[in-house]
């Protein structure tokens, strides 16, 4: 599910690109686009080098798998406009001000900056008792990778637990 929508957000860039490119009749110089598993309070950064140039659009997995369609349809573009406005107007504008705004509206999103990502998932925990009767607690992604045999167990390295598939006790309600 992660390869499918990551291969639709990198299509969501260049979509967003291509519209660009065609109203601003210019090129724009592509960016790499990576997927991170540790963002999860952040759907998703533009960033710059170095030497100024914009680099890379990086995208939340976590809050994509737990968000699909909808981080899909805004959260690729709404980089992609960061850099584009970046190429049209340069460093003195304001990250969500009219410039962006208006890359938005070519791209044909709404220039929200408050979206309504569902992150809470990602920080649900999930209790596990080990064999030895330590009490642990999982992350939803390490958990899922566990309950889906992805991997046999998790060792914690400080001391030495481990805990199985079938040590999950229940979901924590914080
Ligand atoms: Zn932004």
């Amino acid at each position: 599910m992660s390869k499918l929508l990551q291969d639709q957000c990198r299509n969501k860039v260049e979509d967003a690109y291509r519209l660009c490119e065609k109203h601003y009749n210019r090129k724009f110089p592509r960016v790499k686009v990576a997927f991170s598993n540790r963002m999860t309070s952040s759907a998703g950064y533009a960033i710059w080098d170095t030497s100024g140039q914009p680099s890379e659009i990086r995208l939340s997995n976590p809050i994509m798998v737990t968000n699909g369609a909808s981080f899909v349809y805004d959260t690729p573009g709404h980089e992609a406009a960061h850099i584009i406005a970046w190429f049209l107007y340069g460093d003195d504008i304001r990250p969500h001000g009219p410039e962006w705004a208006g890359v938005m509206q070519v791209i044909g999103l709404k220039p929200e900056v408050t979206h309504s990502y569902k992150t809470s998932t990602v920080t649900r925990k999930f209790a596990y008792r080990s064999k030895c009767g330590a009490a642990k607690e999982l992350t939803i992604i390490r958990h899922n990778k566990l309950q889906r045999e992805k991997v046999q167990y998790y060792r914690w390295p400080k001391d030495g637990v481990k805990v199985y598939k079938d040590d999950f006790v229940s979901e924590v309600k914080k």
